[in-house]
C-alpha cells in the first residue's frame, strides 16, 4: 500500500525543484526524471522528511542535469476544439479564432485574430495545421539562416532542415547534419525557436550534453535559459 501522492519542492542553491513524493516498501530512495520534466521520488515507507530532503540534496546535481538535458516536447496549449473565439498561439502570441464559411480556403492573421475562411467540407483543424506547418517551414528556415553565421568558425555544413511531428521532442539532429524540428514549435516565442535551433546546431559540434556542449550553447546564446523556460512554461 502506498500513501497518496504529494507535491513537494526543495531548494538547491537558487534552483527550486518540484517533485511528487510517494512511499513504498523499499530500502532506498528512488528518483526518476521524466521527459516532461516531472520528478518523481519514491521513499522507503516511514522515512522522515529530514532524511528524504538530505538524500535529495545529494542527488540534486544529477536531477538538475537530467532536467536540463531534456529538450522535450511539452504541448504549449491543451487540446483545442477549433471553434470561434478560442485562442491559438502563433510565435508566442495568442490569437482568437474566427471561422467563416467561404467558397475558398484561406487563413489570415488579422488584427489579433486568426481569421479562417473555409469551404463547408474543409475541417478547420486540418486547414490550421497546414497553415502552421507552412509558417513553420518558412520561419524555421529563416531562423536557421540567422543563427548559422555564429557557427562560422566551426565550419559546419548548412544542415538539412526537416519538419516532423515528434511525440516527445521539440527538435533533434543526426550525426549526418540533419536538423529535425517539431512543427508545434511555431507556436512558441521567436527566442524559444532560436534556442531550439541553436541547441541542435551545438549538437553538430558536441553530440552529447557535456560541459563543452553547454559552454558552446552559453556562448552562442547567453540567455538560452530564459527561452527554454518560456518554451516549457508558456502553457495557456
Ligand atoms: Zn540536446
Amino acid at each position: 500500500m502506498s500513501d497518496p501522492q504529494n507535491s513537494k519542492s526543495f531548494l538547491f542553491g537558487s534552483t527550486k525543484i518540484n517533485y511528487i513524493l510517494s512511499f513504498q516498501d523499499r530500502k532506498t530512495l528512488g528518483v526518476r526524471v521524466y521527459p516532461n520534466c516531472n520528478v518523481k521520488v519514491i521513499a522507503p515507507s516511514g522515512s522522515s522528511e529530514e532524511a528524504i530532503s538530505k538524500k535529495l540534496k545529494s542527488k540534486a546535481p544529477w536531477i538538475i542535469k537530467q532536467l536540463n538535458d531534456f529538450l522535450s516536447y511539452h504541448p504549449l496549449t491543451p487540446p483545442r476544439k477549433y471553434v470561434n473565439g478560442e485562442t491559438h498561439l502563433y510565435l508566442g502570441r495568442q490569437y482568437k479564432l474566427k471561422v467563416e464559411k467561404a467558397d475558398f480556403n484561406k487563413v489570415t492573421l488579422f488584427r489579433g485574430r486568426l481569421y479562417i475562411q473555409k469551404k463547408a467540407e474543409t475541417k478547420t483543424e486540418k486547414l490550421l495545421t497546414e497553415w502552421y506547418r507552412e509558417k513553420a517551414r518558412v520561419h524555421f528556415s529563416d531562423t536557421l539562416q540567422k543563427v548559422l553565421p555564429l557557427f562560422a568558425k566551426y565550419k559546419i555544413e548548412t544542415p538539412d532542415l526537416h519538419i516532423r511531428n515528434m511525440p516527445t521532442r521539440w527538435g533533434s539532429c543526426t550525426p549526418q547534419g540533419k536538423v529535425i524540428l517539431n512543427p508545434e514549435l511555431i507556436k512558441a516565442p521567436k527566442g524559444s525557436i532560436e534556442y531550439v535551433i541553436t541547441h541542435e546546431l551545438c549538437h553538430l559540434i558536441h553530440h552529447n550534453h557535456t560541459k563543452a556542449f553547454y559552454d558552446l550553447q552559453d556562448q552562442m546564446m547567453p540567455d538560452w535559459r530564459k527561452w527554454k523556460e518560456r518554451l516549457e512554461y508558456s502553457l495557456v
